[in-house]
């Protein structure tokens, strides 16, 4: 076991990018780790078994965050299962990139329900059983974009800015009970949201980087360790940008 005082952490979208280098390192650090996914069955597995090869445990559901009595039976058989859950990460996320005036409805409602609702179905199903026990930490992978702004991602930057006001106020809802909530804000990720850019995005969003490089989803998911680890006792209500400098 870690430094960390937590045993079980719940990490929604894992078997991909951030979330599946969130679940590695939570592992490492000593935790049980229950992820979930949506339709990539494959990669969660192959995390699955890639942890316990390592010596940890990590147990992969098929669960669609925007479906909330889904959701709320995998934050049960997980307690069930593995105890109660200390640490949420929320990292379940989609993009539909285009200019409002061409925007589908469909694709504003998807990124809302998945990124925003997601969040809230995982945060609303595993809060009271931390507000009980006095004591857990939830971290929500949000964006710069939820922070900056970004043309053609009007319903991205609404649902990431909407994680940050949620969590915010969430901070300080359960702060008494013990509880820490903040907000992870990356800027450019090498991951499959990011692989399918054309290559004059990923050149243009490299130069506006001040590091000029794109980041890794390791590097986000130490941060997400950090966060979660009793090292950061007394950081709750914060938005971390973890961006190479991309919003400077
Ligand atoms: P990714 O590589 O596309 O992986 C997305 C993950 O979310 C996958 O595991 C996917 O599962 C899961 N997922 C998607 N919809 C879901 C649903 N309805 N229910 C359950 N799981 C679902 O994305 P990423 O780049 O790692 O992004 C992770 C988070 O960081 C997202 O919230 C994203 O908005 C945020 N972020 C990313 C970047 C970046 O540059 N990459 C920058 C800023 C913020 P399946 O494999 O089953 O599809």
């Amino acid at each position: 076991m870690s430094e960390s005082s937590t045993s079980v952490a719940l990490v929604s979208g894992g078997s991909r990018g951030i979330g599946r280098a969130v679940v590695r390192r939570l592992a490492q650090d000593g935790h049980d780790v229950a992820f979930c996914y949506v339709s990539g069955e494959e990669p969660a597995r192959e995390l699955q078994k890639e942890v316990a090869e390592l010596g940890g445990r990590a147990v992969a559901t098929r669960v669609d965050v925007t479906d909330t009595d889904a959701v709320r039976a995998w934050v049960r058989d997980t307690e069930n299962g593995l105890g109660p859950i200390d640490a949420v990460v929320t990292s379940a996320g989609v993009t539909r990139d285009s200019a409002l005036v061409l925007m589908a409805d469909e694709d504003w409602h998807t990124v809302l329900d998945t990124n925003l609702d997601g969040m809230y179905n995982v945060c609303r199903s595993a809060i009271f059983e931390m507000m009980k026990r006095r004591s857990g930490v939830l971290v929500n992978l949000s964006s710069v974009a939820g922070v900056q702004g970004h043309a053609r991602q009007t319903n991205y930057a609404a649902a990431k800015a909407g994680m940050i006001g949620f969590t915010r106020s969430l901070a300080k809802e359960v702060g008494p009970y013990g509880i820490r909530a903040n907000v992870v804000a990356p800027g450019f990720i090498d991951t499959d949201m990011t692989a399918a850019l054309p290559e004059k995005a990923v050149k243009e969003a490299v130069e506006r980087t001040a590091l000029r490089r794109t980041g890794r989803a390791e590097e986000v998911a130490d941060l997400v360790s950090f966060l979660v680890s009793p090292r950061a006792a007394f950081i709750t209500g914060t938005v971390l940008e973890i961006d190479g400098g991309i919003s400077l």
